[in-house]
């Protein structure tokens, strides 16, 4: 079954091409990255994809519905992790988990979620007063609270240490394992490679390639996705910013 189906998307803001003519599909269960420079037009196609940005054309599918007249309903099946989201200053970590699990249907118990990302020692601080790393993992908690169908996770990693880092790709792992689709947008080829299903490789606006990170590896014969990418986006040969 296919849950995301985007076709010829368009996106301007005033003369800004943000996106030119973007098209993919995601398959329930996949593991989707999303991957390209500052500025090639990822979190402007995911937020189209969520309903928070209305496209200049093209057709958007989420779960057969159209996301710009039914982001409510979908809402309830979608988790998202925003790079840009931010919670009041004042909120504790527990209020945030209940409140988060109280937009869903069927939410998991969010003092297990807590325990998961390990944020029960943390659960009477207020927002403002957690670390950065705090802060990413309590946005990742969020996303994951209502046990929701498809999540999509804008910069999955950022600000993590490196044991939190590998302990979130676990978890992600995890959420693999239990069937859920994921998006995941990404500036890092280690982890695309490690998580990702297929990934789009998004320059300027557009799709230059798609595909499982070995296939892009092989089609470009290189040795790693990092590799591949540099290749893919032009980087390589002519040291031009997308
Ligand atoms: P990053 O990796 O830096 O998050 P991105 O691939 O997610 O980048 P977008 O944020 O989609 O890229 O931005 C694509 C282009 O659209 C960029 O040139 C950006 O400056 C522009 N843009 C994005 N949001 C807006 C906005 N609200 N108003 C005007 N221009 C915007």
């Amino acid at each position: 079954m296919t849950v995301i189906e985007v076709e010829d998307l368009h996106k301007s803001y005033g003369h800004t091409r943000a996106v030119g003519g973007v098209s993919f599909e995601v398959a329930r269960g996949e593991t989707f990255g999303v991957l390209g420079h500052n500025g090639a037009g990822k979190t402007t196609t995911v937020e189209c994809l969520i309903g928070l940005r209305k496209p200049d054309s093209g057709r958007i599918r989420v779960f057969g519905e159209d996301p710009g007249r039914r982001r409510r309903a979908l809402a309830r099946r979608t988790g998202v992790q925003l790079q840009e989201s931010e919670l009041p200053d004042r909120i504790r970590v527990v209020e945030a988990m209940r409140l988060f699990a109280s937009f869903y249907d069927r939410p998991d118990d969010w003092r297990a979620v807590l325990e998961r990302w390990d944020l029960g020692p943390i659960g009477g601080k207020a927002y403002a007063d957690l670390s950065g790393g705090q802060k990413q993992r309590l946005k990742l908690a969020l996303a994951l609270v209502g046990a929701p169908e498809l999540v999509v996770l804008d910069e999955l990693t950022t600000g993590l240490d490196p044991v939190a880092r590998r302990e979130t790709w676990t978890l992600i792992g995890d959420l693999k394992a239990s069937g859920t689709t994921v998006v995941l947008v990404s500036h890092f080829m280690d982890e695309a490679e490690e998580l990702c299903d297929r990934v789009a490789v998004f320059r300027r606006g557009r799709i230059v390639a798609l595909g499982s990170p070995r296939g892009l590896v092989a089609e470009t014969g290189t040795g790693s996705l990092e590799e591949a990418y540099l290749e893919l986006t032009g980087e390589r040969r002519d040291g031009v910013e997308a």
